[in-house]
This record gives C-alpha cells, sequence and structure tokens, in this order.
C-alpha cells in the first residue's frame, strides 16, 4: 500500500505520486502523534528552580559525557507572574540515570567539602 505523507491518502500498489500534491508516496506513513518522536526514554535526575543552576548541572553532565536536555515546565502564566519561580527539570537518558546521579552525588559531595569564603583554617593532621 502507498501512502501520501502530505494529504494522508491511501493509494493502491503502483501509484508513486500523489496527484493531489504531486508528492512521493510512502510505503508507510510516520506515526501521526509524535512525527519527531525522540526514541530515547528521557528520566529526571535533578529537578532545579532557576535556569542558572539547570545551566550548571547540565554543564557538568554535558562535561562527563552524557546527553542532557532541560524540560522546562515554568511555561505557566501563574507561574511567570510569580517572578522567579521556575521548575526545569535535568533529564538524561534512562541508561544513563545511575552513572548521572553517582556523579551529582559526588559532585553534591565536593561541593560540600569546600571550605567557605573567608575560612582559612587548615586543621589537616
Ligand atoms: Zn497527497
Amino acid at each position: 500500500m502507498a501512502w501520501c505523507p502530505l494529504c494522508r491518502s491511501e493509494y493502491r500498489e503502483g501509484v508513486t505520486v500523489c496527484p493531489e500534491c504531486g508528492k512521493a508516496l510512502v510505503d508507510e506513513l510516520p506515526s501521526e502523534t509524535e512525527p519527531e518522536w525522540d526514541p530515547t526514554d528521557w528520566v529526571t535526575v535533578e529537578e532545579v528552580g532557576d535556569r542558572a543552576t539547570a545551566a550548571i548541572v547540565e554543564g557538568f553532565l554535558l562535561e562527563q559525557g552524557f546527553p542532557v536536555r532541560l524540560l522546562d515546565r515554568s511555561d505557566s502564566e501563574l507561574v511567570t507572574t510569580l517572578g522567579e519561580l521556575s521548575i526545569i527539570e535535568v533529564q538524561v537518558p534512562a541508561g544513563d540515570l545511575d552513572r548521572a546521579l553517582d556523579l551529582l552525588a559526588e559532585r553534591d559531595e565536593a561541593l560540600e567539602a569546600e571550605p567557605g569564603p573567608g575560612d582559612e583554617g587548615e586543621d589537616r593532621g
């Protein structure tokens, strides 16, 4: 069976071009709901409250070689009128979740271990 990808009409075998659109017919129509469906199974690794933090986490994960995407859920008018408040989900492919969580945990520990500003006390021993 042949289908026109533009008008989604069905044509019988042997027809190669849609007479309506002049478009080459295809054997199968692309999925109707999600034409640009991303087969990656993205999962949220961290949920942050502002873009700056999201960018830091994203940069960190990218540095570690993970594919990263940010899912901005702060697009509702209600949230916008409240000011700075946003909800941004940092996502990685499901297969990378465990590793990403480990690295983020290690990173958080490293950040907490850093001495605060002005604190120059050294008590190694
Ligand atoms: Zn057509």
